[in-house]
Parts: C-alpha cells; structure tokens; sequence
C-alpha cells in the first residue's frame, strides 16, 4: 500500500456502487482511492446467490461477486484501504477525510456507503441473530425448510420476503404493527392469495427465546404484544425475519449534505451532484426505492463520470 493521502478522487464505500465508480475514475487516470468501510464489499457479502445481476447467467454468490468487483477496480489502479472514514469536511477544497490518526485529501469525494438493513430492538436479539432470526429471508430462507417463521414488517419487502419464504418454510406469519399494509396491491394480493401466509395484525414482537442445539443457540419462541388489547402470546417460530426497511449509512454528512427526512442524500436530478460541487453520491446511500446492485453501479458509473468533468472544469 502506497502512503498517499491526496487524491484526485476518494471513493466513501465498497459495494457495487462504490468499486463501479472506481472502475471508471481509474480508468480516467484519476488513480482514486476507495475505503471500504465497516463491511467491505457491502451488503451483498451477506447475500447468497445473486440471480439478477445481467451477466452471471447461471447466478453468482454475493461475495464472490463482490471479490471481482474489486479485482477489477484494482486491475486499473483503485487503491483500496480497509479502513472506515470517521470524518469529513467539505467546507472548503481540497476535501478533509479522517481515518482513524491520518487526514486523507480529495479534490473530489464519491460518496457509495449504502444502507443498513433496521433491527427491532429486543433483548435477546443479539444472542439469536444469525440463530433464527435474520434481515434478509433471500440470504437465509434455505435454513427453515418446513419450519414455522415470521416476518416483521407491513412493505413491499415484507410481502416479498414471506413470499419467498413460502418456497421453504412450512407456515409464515406476517406480524404488523398495524391493520393495513402499506405495500403496494400487487405484492398484497399475492401474500394474501398464498394459502402458506397467515397475519397477526396490530401485533409487535417484544422479544425472543430459544434453547442450545448442537452447541449454539436455536430460536424457538417469539412473544408477541396485541398493540389494540395490550394481550401477550408466545409464538413456536424458529425464525424471525426482520423486513421493517432500511437506514443509509449518511451520519457522517449531516449537517453538510441535504437529505431527506430519512436521511438519504439528496443528487440533482439525472445526475449524482449533491449540493456541494465536487461531492457525488451514488448507490443505496442516496436511493431508497431501487436498492439494487444493478441501479447502484449505474449509479456509482454516473459518479465517477460526474466527478471527472468537475476536475476537468476546474482545470
Ligand atoms: P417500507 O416500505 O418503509 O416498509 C417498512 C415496514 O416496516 C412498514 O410496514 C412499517 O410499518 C414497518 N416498520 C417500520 N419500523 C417498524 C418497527 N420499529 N416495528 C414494526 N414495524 C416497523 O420498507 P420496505 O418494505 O423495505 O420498502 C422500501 C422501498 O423499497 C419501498 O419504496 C418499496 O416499495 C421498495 N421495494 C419494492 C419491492 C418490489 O417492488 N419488488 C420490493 C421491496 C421493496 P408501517 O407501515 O406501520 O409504517
């Protein structure tokens, strides 16, 4: 590893969106530098098989796809530093990126870091996670086979993750904090059509409980809360799939960025500018409706096309 702290491009983040934008600003020459963050290769490292990504016609495992995302960013010259970014400074140019004692440089930043899929905040989460209860029923749904499982969540990817659960498992409940849902007809339709999905309306999980098996732990009991009647029942569910939306990985910008209320960074339209010149953002960090690997490497392609026509002007 080279001990340069200036660059021309800094790219925040390493999923598709991050290493495409270092594909192109190291093919421009821009001899960028990306920090891959607290999850190198990004969400899809915690994914299986990835069918929809156009190329891979038989499929692709999530993180050897993103090993080769890498690979080719590294090919034209990316250097890549498995290290976090605490903070940055935009105020003035170049930019100010600190990692943990060293003070990076950039005459221009692309911002890639994604978003992070929302836990329920129960005490016996941590000991179960990963042990029955998930974020992502695509990454785990194969483990629960002809068990009973629920969904936690009331959107399109609730509707979509018990559907695909139904594939495996032999009941999925949905448990909805409310009496209506709030995805769209279609995925309602079909959930409500599919004779494995049964509700529990007005209904919030308030924790969880299991027993050892085969040396770790295994989930075997969801308690439940009836939000209207204040009743609590117990649940034999040996998974619990979290599909309640997801949170970008921005803190870092507030303040200095404009988002929205949710917090996703706000580009110009058909363009990844932020309302600093020379700050791009691309990928899940700056899309809530998308959030594919697809759209996320456009996007993170439009960046490092953005970013090389600013340095240009500035020439
Ligand atoms: P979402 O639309 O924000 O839905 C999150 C769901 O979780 C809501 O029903 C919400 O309840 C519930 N929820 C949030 N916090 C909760 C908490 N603390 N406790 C209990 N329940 C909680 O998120 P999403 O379903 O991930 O969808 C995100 C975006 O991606 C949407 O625009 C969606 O249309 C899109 N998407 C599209 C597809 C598709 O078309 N194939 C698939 C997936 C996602 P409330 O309803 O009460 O707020």
């Amino acid at each position: 590893m080279s001990n340069k702290t200036h660059s021309r491009v800094v790219i925040i983040g390493s999923g598709p969106a991050g290493f495409t934008a270092a594909v192109y600003a190291a093919r421009a020459n821009l001899n960028p530098i990306l920090f891959e963050g607290s999850q190198p290769g990004g969400q899809l490292t915690i994914t299986t098989d990835v069918e929809n990504y156009p190329g891979f016609p038989d499929g692709i495992l999530g993180p050897e796809m993103m090993d080769k995302f890498r690979k080719q960013a590294q090919r034209f010259g990316t250097e890549c530093i498995f290290k976090e970014v605490d903070k940055v400074d935009f105020s003035e140019r170049p930019f100010k990126l600190e990692v943990e004692d060293t003070t990076y440089t950039a005459d221009s930043v692309i911002i890639a870091t994604g978003a992070t899929a929302r836990l329920l905040d129960l005490p016996n989460r941590d000991k179960y996670m990963g042990y029955g209860i998930s974020a992502c029923a695509t990454c785990d749904g194969f483990f629960f086979k002809e068990q009973e499982v629920a969904v936690v969540g009331g959107g399109d990817s609730a509707m979509e993750e018990a559907t695909f659960l139904t594939k495996f498992a032999k009941k999925v409940t949905v448990i909805h904090r409310r009496d209506e849902l709030r995805a769209s007809k279609i995925m309602q339709e079909r959930a409500f059509k599919n004779s494995k999905i049964e509700f529990m309306w007005d209904s919030t999980v308030v924790d969880v409980d299991g027993e050892q098996k085969n040396g770790h732990p295994a989930l075997t009991k969801v308690k439940i809360k009836n939000i209207k009647t204040g009743d609590e029942t117990e649940k034999p569910f040996t998974g619990l799939f979290f599909a309640i939306g997801h949170d970008p990985n921005t803190k870092i910008f507030k303040g200095m960025l404009d988002m929205d209320e949710n917090g996703y960074i706000i580009t110009q339209p058909k363009s990844t500018k932020t309302n600093i010149p020379g700050v791009f953002a691309s990928g899940d960090a700056q899309d809530h409706y998308y959030r594919q690997a697809v759209t996320a490497a456009g996007t993170g392609c439009m960046a490092a096309i953005d970013a090389e026509r600013f340095l240009e002007s500035q020439e």
